[in-house]
């Protein structure tokens, strides 16, 4: 079966932006509806106090919004925890999952975050499964290795592989402004588009889409992004502006 990966534009606002950011949703909208909409699929993930809001503006110019995390379970005594069935019934259509600062500051493990990402695929969302390794583990020649078990650990098997996404985020290239190699990147997603055909089902790899994510900004953005096997970025600092987002956005 031949797959058409269709470029994703995902930006991760993490914990930033009460209601004047709304603007920047604005902006990205305008900007959006104008241009490279054709060519690829455009993410905002605010948080999710903003969703709704958020929702109302960017829908109908055709951008995506998503969450930054959800609970395992559809409901229930969880105080604090949203729900994937409450993302998407204020607008969401895909969700982070397993993001590095979630498993580093929650403690979240490889079983929790594909409880999370079955969570969401029931609610109807896309989960967007992020793995990445430390400074400490590649430099001690072991990112395949860590990558490969948190892809084995954390992708829900048995599902259509467009239901699906992967982030490859390297730790130590999130907020850092260091960045991979283009070959360092061909060569983990080419790994993670191996490891995903393991844990989905024999020729359901070429299927899935592997976004690219630590420091990706609009002067990096286009060598990243025509890397072999990169289909998209996730993107959290320069996702907060909307000119650089849209400046991004115009790697393609
Ligand atoms: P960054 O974050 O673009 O600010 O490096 C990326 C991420 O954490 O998703």
């Amino acid at each position: 079966m031949t797959f058409v990966r269709r470029p994703l534009l995902a930006g991760n606002w993490k914990m930033n932006g009460l209601r004047a950011a709304l603007t920047e949703v604005q902006r990205v909208a305008a900007g959006f509806a104008g241009a490279p909409r054709s060519r690829i699929d455009l993410l905002l993930c605010p948080p999710a106090t903003l969703l709704a809001a958020a929702s109302a503006i960017a829908a109908p110019a055709g951008v995506f919004l998503g969450g930054q995390d959800c609970h395992s379970e559809p409901s229930g005594a969880h105080t604090g925890d949203i729900s994937a069935a409450m993302l998407a019934d204020a607008g969401a259509n895909f969700v982070i999952i397993g993001h590095s600062e979630r498993r580093a500051d929650h403690g979240e493990s490889d079983a929790l975050v594909r409880a999370k990402a079955l969570a969401a695929l029931a609610a109807g969302l896309t989960p967007i499964v992020c793995v990445g390794e430390t400074r400490q583990e590649r430099e001690a020649g072991r990112a395949e290795d860590v990558v490969g078990s948190q892809i084995a650990g954390s992708v829900p098997p048995g599902f259509a592989p467009n239901r699906i996404v992967l982030a490859y985020e390297p730790v130590w290239a999130i907020g850092t402004g260091l960045t991979p190699t283009p070959q360092d990147v061909a060569r983990m997603h080419g790994f993670a588009r191996e490891r995903l055909e393991a844990a989905l089902g024999a020729g359901q790899g070429p299927g899935v889409r592997i976004l690219y994510g630590g420091s990706v900004k609009p002067s990096n953005a286009r060598e990243l992004m025509s890397v072999d096997d990169v289909d998209g970025a996730l993107v959290g600092g320069a996702s907060l502006r909307a000119d650089d987002f849209l400046a991004i956005a115009a790697a393609w």
